[in-house]
């Protein structure tokens, strides 16, 4: 018998048809307890079914799904120890946050004085405890989510389950809301599964991510490891921007076969066209086709005489727009450490 202990969520060969459709496709997957876990992915990838699946909201075409060691697969939704939060919020209008929060406890019979207990330490968890009189229509977006999360909260699942829960937000706000929700795990120490397909709140938020492209996992790994080593061509493009450096180019430029994904803001322009040897260093000559000035860094898009096209990031530390734009149209070098070229493996 194998050990699932301190595995919240095994997912073994995981599929789900809709006729035609296959929107899971074999997925295997161990999510370990208290984990802030991300499922990450392009729309239609599947991130969404297989999170209604552990859900119980949808059967499985075929596979597994265990919690905390339990077989749940032919399970209904609520005998499964897991909460879903979904992106609308769907708060009862008519209800005070607090009786929001504390509705499904009453569902389940919870004594009053109980269910009021623990609603307003719920309310305090997403600190909303000055508002529990309140409804919701006199609250903002982001005060909204955190009553969603209050009241996922108040029933101590084991598993949360978020799908896109920030994505009616505006920008500043999703941000914000991305760190206390982080903080706000840390400290519950619940296990949560998180579907977005922003890979910059992924990297921000997760301990570790799955990268799903077309009904299945292509890596699953840490934040850093995801876009340090990327297991493939895709995970490379869809995590951060990367260049490819492929057949030609990469024969005459890394001096080796293969694709190799290279991070923008690893590259060096240099104001000069010829690049001195540097140890260890990896270098290339090309004709700037576009320069983008974004404030903080600029962009440069190049040419290379080597065939192909590098972008590179550079922070504009004493750079001036004035300056960006005399890039325009001129020729440059390239230069960055050849541990940054990261040979990508063969297309899975
Ligand atoms: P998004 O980020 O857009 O929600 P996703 O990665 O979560 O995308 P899914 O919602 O899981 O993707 O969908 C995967 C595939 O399954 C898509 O091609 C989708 O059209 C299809 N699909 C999902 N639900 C159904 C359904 N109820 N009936 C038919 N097809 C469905």
């Amino acid at each position: 018998m194998e050990l699932n202990e301190g595995k919240a969520i095994r997912l073994r060969d995981l599929r789900k048809s809709f006729g035609q459709t296959q929107a899971v496709a074999g997925v295997d997957l161990d999510i370990a307890d208290g984990e802030f876990f991300s499922m990450l992915g392009p729309s239609g990838s599947g991130k969404t079914t297989v999170l209604r699946m552990i859900a119980g909201f949808e059967p499985p075409t075929s596979g597994t799904i265990e919690l905390a060691g339990k077989d749940v697969t032919r399970l209904a939704p609520f005998e499964r120890d897991v909460h879903t939060v979904f992106q609308d919020y769907a708060l009862f209008p008519h209800m005070t946050l607090e009786q929001n929060v504390a509705y499904g406890l009453k569902v389940r019979k919870v004594p009053k004085a109980e269910r009021l207990a623990r609603a307003r330490k719920a309310l305090a968890d997403v600190r909303l405890e000055d508002f529990g009189t309140r409804r919701p229509a006199q609250l903002s977006g982001g005060q909204r989510q955190r009553v969603a999360l209050a009241r996922a909260l108040v029933g101590r699942p084991s598993v949360l389950l978020l799908d896109e829960p920030l994505g009616a937000l505006d920008l500043k706000l999703r941000e914000q809301m991305q760190v206390e929700l982080k903080a706000l795990q840390r400290e519950v120490g619940i296990t949560f599964v998180f579907v977005t397909h922003d890979q910059e709140e992924a990297l921000t938020m997760s301990d570790r991510i799955a990268v799903f492209n077309q009904g299945r996992i292509e890596q699953v790994g840490t934040p850093a490891g995801i876009y340090e080593r990327p297991a493939s061509a895709f995970v490379a493009g869809f995590v951060g921007t990367s260049n490819l450096l492929v057949a030609e180019a990469a024969e005459q430029i890394v001096g080796r076969a293969g694709t190799y994904s290279i991070r923008p803001e690893k590259i060096r322009v240099l104001r000069e066209p010829v690049v001195a040897h540097a140890p260890e260093h990896t270098t290339a000559v090309g004709t700037v086709a576009e320069v983008v000035y974004l404030g903080d860094a600029t962009r440069f898009l190049v040419n290379l005489d080597a065939g192909g096209q590098l972008t590179a990031l550079q922070q504009n530390l004493d750079t001036s727009s004035e300056d960006v734009a005399a890039y325009r149209g001129a020729r440059v070098g390239l230069q960055w450490h050849q541990r940054h070229n990261f040979r990508v493996p063969e297309a899975l």
